[in-house]
């Protein structure tokens, strides 16, 4: 089953409710990272996450989730399109503890206290460059979803259920199950929707469990609204992709200065960049370098 994402309402749209697959591209993040177990889980959650919450604005550009942590994974970013792209990385790729109480990656003992930071910026295709959009909480439970359901609850005064999940291969360490749903009371909802709302939530089977049962985005909200009827109104396809390339790379070091050039040059014959976010490496040799350092072409007037 390829990644995808859904989004449907309910109760006369008082409800509305998204959930994604998202094996594939967290599987790609956490081989692209080297990460160990629970800073896979970790990773990965950020990831459905910020996809899914990407989603729930309209006109959105970019939703980024950064999650600064005291606990030893030390920070996790993840970076959201509204084409159904996302790409992202945890500062501390071999964070992991032993499992938790319930034998479950302890996700909370990697992330610890610390603050979780909502950045959503539109207009960026237009050519408007609008004033980025910033929240930020305090990490309540260091769970992510719990988080993101504190984030809308406490910003954006929406009472969401958030439930995300990743199944990391105890022995081989590939993920072979991850996805999450987000279900959004919206204003106006009755009381016995809210009711129904947080009662089939709440019973919902864990969403790996869903998945690796065969169940797609749909079926998954499907279980976790129960017998609340929804209808869906979209499916596209997620995945994951970065937006760094040699150009880009290129053009960083040509901001660093003529000076800074001259001695990578000197120094290094050349300089090497590692992409943050899919750890993909540039090298730029000699005559790259030689090349920012030459003067441009005269302009003919
Ligand atoms: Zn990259």
């Amino acid at each position: 089953m390829t990644d995808h994402l859904v989004q449907a309402t309910a109760a006369d749209a008082t409800v509305r409710a998204l959930a994604a697959v998202t094996t594939d591209l967290v599987d790609e993040a956490c081989r692209r990272h080297g990460t160990w177990p629970t800073a896979s889980a970790a990773l990965g959650r950020t990831l459905t996450g910020a996809l899914l919450l990407g989603r729930t604005f309209k006109d959105l550009e970019r939703l980024t989730l950064r999650f600064q942590c005291e606990g030893s994974i030390g920070g996790i970013t993840a970076e959201a399109s509204a084409h159904g792209t996302v790409r992202g990385y945890v500062r501390n790729p071999e964070a992991d503890v032993p499992l938790n109480s319930h034998s479950k990656l302890d996700v909370s003992g990697v992330v610890g206290n610390g603050m979780l930071h909502v950045i959503r910026e539109a207009g960026i295709d237009i050519g408007l460059s609008r004033e980025p959009y910033t929240a930020s909480v305090p990490i309540v439970s260091g769970e992510i979803g719990e988080d993101l359901a504190h984030y809308l609850a406490v910003s954006e005064q929406i009472n969401s259920a958030v439930s995300l999940g990743v199944f990391v291969e105890p022995e081989q360490g590939r993920i072979t199950a991850a996805g999450g749903f987000v279900v959004q009371l919206m204003p106006g909802a009755e009381p016995r929707t809210v009711d129904a709302v947080e009662r089939w939530t709440a019973a919902a089977p864990h969403v790996t469990q869903m998945i690796r049962q065969g169940a797609d985005a749909a079926g998954i909200l499907q279980q976790a609204l129960g017998e609340i009827p929804i209808e869906l109104l979209e499916k596209r396809p997620v995945e994951f992709r970065c937006t760094c390339s040699y150009d880009r790379a290129l053009h960083i070091v040509s901001c660093l200065g003529r000076e800074e050039v001259q001695d990578m040059l000197e120094k290094d014959h050349g300089a090497v960049l590692t992409c943050h976010f899919c750890s993909a490496v540039y090298t730029l040799g000699e005559a790259a370098l030689e090349e920012l350092l030459s003067p441009p072409p005269p302009v003919l007037m």
